[in-house]
Formats: C-alpha cells, sequence, structure tokens
C-alpha cells in the first residue's frame, strides 16, 4: 500500500485524536498570547536542529508536533501578540485559521475549472468591487500580497500601453521609452515591480513628499512636463494610499485627475490602507479610489486574514485578461464538464497552481461581518491618537511625523544609534516591538498598529519602555 493515509480504523482514530491535540494547542496559543513574550531570539541549540538531514524514515506525528511546539512555535516574528507593532503586518483570527485547516483539507488547485472554489475568489472580488465602488467589468485576483499584486498591475499597465504585442516582442524592441511616478513614501516593491517588468527602476521618477508626507502634486506635474518634453512616455502614476513610513494617503482625486489628463493608468498601492473602506469614518480619506484604474491591497494586514492574503482588482477585465491569458492543449476550456467556466483565475495572473486563499478571507468576512473589521481597523487608529497623546505629553519624545492613520513614528530624543538601541532593547524585552524607519535623514521609532487585539495598556507600556531604556542609555535619570 503507498497511501500516505491511516490504513485502518484504529490509525484514523490515533490520527483524529492528536489532530484535536494539536487544534487544541492552537487555540490555548491563541487564547493565552499576552502571557507569552512579543519576540524572543532562538537559542543556538534551537537553531542547530534545523540542520539536520531530511528524515529518510519517518517519526510519529505527536513527536513532530512536539518539536513544533518546542522548537519553532515559540520562535515565531511574533505579529500575532497584540504588544507586536514593529511592521505592517496583520495578527490573524481564530477563524482564520479554522478556515485555513478547511482550505488545507480540501486542497482544491484554484487556478480554474468548474467548481465553487473559484465562486468563492469571485464572490469576494464582487465585494471588494461595491467596497471600492468599482464596475461589473473589474477582474480581481488573490495573490500572495501587494508585491505581487503590484508587479501584476505595473504588467497590465504596459500592456496597455504597448499593447499585446509586447507580449511577444518584449520591451527590448520597444521605441518608446515608458516613464512611471510614484512618491517617495511608496513602498520599495513599486520599484521592484518596475524591475521585474523589463521597464527598469529608472523608468520610476520619485516624486518628493510634501508636509503631509504625500506626493507633491506640483512636482509631478513638472515630472511630467520635463519627460514629455524630453520624448518620454509618462504611461502609470502610482498613489500610496496608507504609506508604510508614515501611513499618508496621497490626494487621490487629484491624482485620478492628473491622470485623466496625461492619460496615465491609475494604479493606487492601498496594501493595508485600501481596507479602511471598510470603516465608515475613514471611507472618506480614501475618496478618489474608485477612479483607480487598478488597486493592490491585502486581506492579511488590515484585514486580519492569515497570511498570505493579497489583492489585485482591475478596473477594466479585458486588459487584465489580455495581459496574463495563454492559450494552452492542456488548459482548453468546455462549455461544461470539469473544464467550464472560463475564463479562469489563471488567466489574470502568472500562477497557474492557486491554493484557496478566498477561503480563510470569506470565513473571515462571514463570520465577523465586514462592520467588525471596519471597527477593528477605526480602533487601530485611535489608539494611534492615543499613542500620540501619550508622547505630546514627555518632553523628551519627539513626534517625527503626522499620525494620519495608524503609524506612529517618534523618537527619543537622543542621537540615532540610542533610539535604535531602544528598539533592540525593547524587542529584547518583549512586551512591545516596534521597528525603526528614517524620516528627514533620522532614525525614528515606528508603531505601526495595525493588530486588532492591541489596547491602550500596550501603548502605555511602548512609551514607558522607551522612557526607561532611553533614560538608561543616556545615562539620564539612573
Ligand atoms: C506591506 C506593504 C506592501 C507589500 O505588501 P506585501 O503583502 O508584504 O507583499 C506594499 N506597499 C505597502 C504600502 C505596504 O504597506
Amino acid at each position: 500500500m503507498s497511501s500516505l493515509d491511516p490504513h485502518n480504523k484504529e490509525e484514523w482514530l490515533a490520527l483524529r485524536q492528536q489532530g484535536h491535540r494539536m487544534l487544541d494547542d492552537m487555540f490555548d496559543y491563541l487564547e493565552n498570547l499576552r502571557e507569552r513574550p512579543v519576540w524572543q531570539p532562538a537559542p543556538d541549540a534551537v537553531r542547530h536542529e534545523f540542520d539536520a538531514d531530511m528524515p529518510i524514515e519517518g517519526q510519529d506525528l505527536a513527536v513532530v508536533h512536539d518539536t513544533f511546539m518546542q522548537a519553532i512555535l515559540p520562535y515565531a516574528i511574533g505579529n500575532a501578540h497584540p504588544g507586536f507593532m514593529g511592521w505592517v503586518h496583520g495578527a490573524g483570527t481564530p477563524v482564520g485559521m479554522l478556515a485555513e485547516m478547511l482550505a488545507a483539507g480540501l486542497n482544491a488547485n484554484v487556478g480554474g475549472r468548474n467548481q465553487v472554489p473559484v465562486l468563492v475568489e469571485q464572490q469576494i472580488l464582487h465585494w471588494v468591487r461595491d467596497l471600492f465602488g468599482f464596475p461589473e467589468t473589474a477582474s480581481g485576483l488573490f495573490v500572495t500580497g501587494t508585491s505581487m499584486a503590484n508587479f501584476i498591475a505595473v504588467l497590465v499597465a504596459r500592456k496597455t500601453a504597448l499593447g499585446a504585442a509586447v507580449r511577444n516582442v518584449g520591451v527590448n524592441q520597444v521605441q518608446q521609452r515608458l516613464v512611471a511616478y510614484t512618491s517617495a513614501g511608496a513602498h520599495g516593491c513599486i520599484a521592484q515591480a518596475m524591475d521585474l517588468s523589463g521597464l527598469g527602476i529608472d523608468a520610476l521618477r520619485i516624486i518628493p513628499l510634501n508636509a503631509e508626507f504625500s506626493m507633491d502634486v506640483a512636482k509631478l506635474q513638472t515630472a511630467i512636463a520635463e519627460d514629455l518634453a524630453q520624448g518620454y512616455v509618462p504611461f502609470m502614476l502610482i498613489g500610496t494610499a496608507g504609506s508604510v513610513d508614515v501611513g499618508a494617503i496621497d490626494d487621490l482625486p487629484v491624482l485620478a485627475d492628473v491622470a485623466q489628463q496625461h492619460q496615465l493608468w491609475f494604479h493606487i498601492d492601498g496594501a493595508y490602507g485600501a481596507l479602511a473602506m471598510l470603516s465608515p469614518g475613514l471611507r472618506p480619506r480614501l475618496q478618489g479610489l474608485e477612479r483607480a484604474d487598478s488597486v493592490a491591497f491585502d486581506f492579511h494586514k488590515w484585514g486580519q486574514v492569515p497570511y498570505d492574503a493579497g489583492f489585485v482588482i482591475v478596473r477594466d477585465g479585458t486588459q487584465h485578461y489580455e495581459t496574463f491569458a495563454t492559450p494552452a492543449a492542456y488548459l482548453r476550456r468546455e462549455a461544461c464538464g470539469m473544464a467550464a467556466g472560463s475564463p479562469w483565475p489563471c488567466d489574470y495572473g502568472p500562477d497557474l497552481s492557486r491554493g484557496f486563499r478566498a477561503l480563510k478571507t470569506w470565513f473571515t468576512l462571514q463570520v465577523y461581518g465586514a462592520d467588525k473589521i471596519g471597527a477593528s481597523i477605526a480602533y487601530t487608529c485611535e489608539l494611534a491618537q492615543y499613542l500620540q497623546q501619550l508622547i505630546k505629553a514627555q518632553p523628551q519624545l519627539i513626534l517625527a511625523a503626522p499620525v494620519s492613520l495608524n503609524v506612529v513614528c517618534f523618537r527619543y530624543d537622543a542621537s540615532d544609534a540610542i533610539n535604535a538601541e531602544i528598539v533592540t532593547q525593547l524587542q529584547l524585552a518583549g512586551h512591545v516591538a516596534p521597528s525603526t524607519t528614517t524620516i528627514n535623514g533620522k532614525l525614528v521609532i515606528r508603531a505601526a498598529l495595525v493588530n486588532h487585539r492591541a489596547a491602550q495598556q500596550d501603548m502605555d507600556a511602548l512609551v514607558a519602555g522607551v522612557l526607561k531604556f532611553g533614560a538608561e542609555l543616556t545615562g539620564a535619570g539612573v
């Protein structure tokens, strides 16, 4: 017998019991997260366990699970923990975890074909369409994350600008020197997308930021005019809704106007910010989103869906389809039978085999409802305001950027090195874990509040911790 399944009733029963223990361990983990450190470095002995060669003989599932509990679970980055505020990471939910288990059990390949998992993904597209005010002709796709979603958008924009022939001849043959525009606050994956698309990073014009840390539109206009005068072909404008450094939102209606004026593909990187549409209070801040040609965003950040669950939506589904669809004998479509239901998800991106990312997203929205997710998004912004007040009340702390959404950047009044060390000490202490970034040439402490489990006590702990380590490291007050 070569099946990897249990071979009889007794073996199935043993697996079932072990499976229930594993599930309970994860519930225990999630229920008691606060009692654990956010993060801790793995000891050398643990690290060395992962130098072992591929096992030839298998071991009991219980033994392997025990290794997971001892050597893997305690040493993850900790984004599920309420004190995690290091990077823009979602926290996940128990519901998402369970849905992921169902998806793994079903093991559907959601590249296409005539199956309801594809409809689940399409239903989420419809929800996103409605939420963003996109037309029925819009297409969309689950991808790993916004990095991939942005890349797909650049490819669709490139194809729209150059015509379908670019898919055959490549960019080498292209006479037009295409250029795209984004702000200095844009995520690094935008430049990477330009690189991957063959257009090159130099074809991305980085427009400086204004005092609100959003794109300086006057400078954008100047850059476009200069490029036109020099014979370049502006083809794409990429706005940011929720910048990774400070949470700034570009002036989307004005960017939409500029894009319209110059016939540019208007893409928005809304990696985490776009889902602020779920909050009635925040929604007006995203006005203009509905005018984008495409939006990239993640359900795994503010949407709290377990990793990974990125999404790209494209207003003109035909352009999107024509960027990726490739006829192949083994992917032949039929009117009925298993090969019906064309077009398929694989026609809208580079992946053929695809997991059922839609299911954990679908469960999350079905169980919590859009309002509750929206409320948790709004709450992280309230926490950011609360943290801002705490910072302003401390003379040793300096706010480094306006608090637009959920990201708070500040400094302890000391050198860059001291601020970096404060953050390292906080991470090692394990109660709250911020990160650093650079603003106006200075290293700052960054608290990105994305976690639905975060509370005021975590903001209090952050400020107390920064003051304590700051005083110790500068020799003040000790
Ligand atoms: C997180 C983020 C990205 C990258 O998204 P991934 O899901 O990590 O690939 C891009 N842009 C912004 C603004 C982000 O916050």
